[in-house]
């Protein structure tokens, strides 16, 4: 039989909290203080990012407005004692959202004195949600042009398969960055055949996919600062440009490269395949910046020539040209490569009156 009882209730209770029993104890302390007047909630109204204090913060789930009221409320709220856990209760939300204003209610996990054990109350807690647009949502509206990435390719346009390249590492870096960065959208885009630019309000996102497309391209990258003023907060402005340089060879191009002359059989961001024109050979090199230098091309794809091979007899291969007037050549080869073969339509170039044998891979 319990020997207390409470002078608010008068119920008989095992133990008093400060001369009451619990359930007095409980209602006369509340967890939390309600705010006399409703707290603002700052939400930008493009991005979904919400303001506490000074800082913009993105929630994990675009428009997922339970975690921003969540967040607004730890930190704003007045507890009293221990908080373990705010929920916000879904069906108080949708009203808030059609009237920018009210109670929300949520449930509060907490004590008000480790005497206790954690325990939950409801409460409704008056609101006012007010939107404005973050600072990255400014930019982009004003379109400030911050920053510009240039792609070019040394004195030709793109091939396809380059701007489909370069279009999908764009995309998929800037889908990448958006989830946590919502400045990765870009203010301004030209793509045309020798021309690709991106321009975006954010330095540091066209940093991130400049340095991606080097990397992936197996590019140079040029950084150049230009001088843009003074920002609202007196701090110094420059407009960076990043240039990013493709080599003039492609795959299937004639190149010279120390004097020698190859077939680029194969082209990817760190290393080129490379066909000796004398011999035959096949030689791997590692695509540094030197030697993207150090490489010219002597005959670009598109005028390479193409002939069928009429018959092997080694050292003699004889081919008849298919397009100056069907002239029948025969070529001293001391060493036939297997793809040379008797029916087979190759390709070649002549130069200074010698015929070069090329392979080519899509016969057009
Ligand atoms: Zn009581
Ligand atoms: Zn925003």
């Amino acid at each position: 039989m319990a020997r207390l009882f409470c002078p608010v209730c008068g119920k008989r209770v095992e133990r008093l909290y400060n001369g009451m029993c619990e359930e007095c104890y409980k209602k006369t302390h509340p967890l939390i203080n309600i705010p006399s007047k409703p707290i603002d909630i700052i939400v930008c109204p493009i991005c979904g990012s919400y303001r506490i204090g000074k800082k913009w913060y993105n929630p994990k789930i675009q428009g997922d407005f339970s975690e921003i009221f969540t967040k607004n409320l730890s930190k704003k709220l007045e507890i009293n004692g221990v908080l373990k856990n705010i929920k916000v209760l879904d069906d108080s939300i949708a009203s808030i959202l059609d009237l920018k204003k009210g109670s929300i209610i949520v449930s509060i996990e907490g004590r008000v004195t480790s005497e206790l054990s954690y325990y939950e109350e409801k409460y409704a807690i008056p609101i006012k949600l007010i939107f404005k647009f973050c600072p990255k949502c400014i930019d982009i509206k004003s379109k400030k042009k911050m920053a510009k990435i240039q792609v070019r390719a040394r004195n030709r346009n793109f091939t396809r398969q380059e701007i489909s390249k370069i279009e999908k590492i764009v995309n998929e870096t800037l889908g990448e960055l958006y989830r946590s960065d919502k400045s990765a959208v870009p203010v301004e885009v030209t793509v045309k055949e020798n021309i690709i630019d991106y321009t975006f309000s954010s330095q540091k996102v066209a940093r991130s996919v400049a340095l991606r497309l080097k990397k992936f391209l197996g590019a140079e990258l040029l950084e150049t600062f230009k001088d843009a003023g003074i920002s609202d907060r007196g701090r110094k402005l420059s407009k960076i440009t990043y240039r990013i340089l493709l080599p003039e060879f492609r795959e299937g191009d004639i190149v010279g490269f120390k004097g020698k002359m190859y077939y680029v059989v194969d082209l990817t961001n760190k290393q080129m395949k490379l066909l000796s024109l004398t011999d035959y050979s096949i030689r791997n090199v590692s695509l540094t910046k030197s030697l993207v230098n150090s490489v010219n091309v002597i005959e670009k794809r598109e005028s390479i020539s193409y002939a069928l091979v009429l018959s092997i007899v080694p050292p003699y291969v004889q081919v008849m040209c298919l397009d100056k007037g069907y002239l029948i050549k025969e070529i001293w080869l001391p060493k036939i490569p297997k793809w040379i073969e008797e029916g087979k339509k190759i390709g070649y170039i002549t130069i200074d009156d010698s015929i070069f044998l090329i392979p080519i891979k899509d016969v057009p």
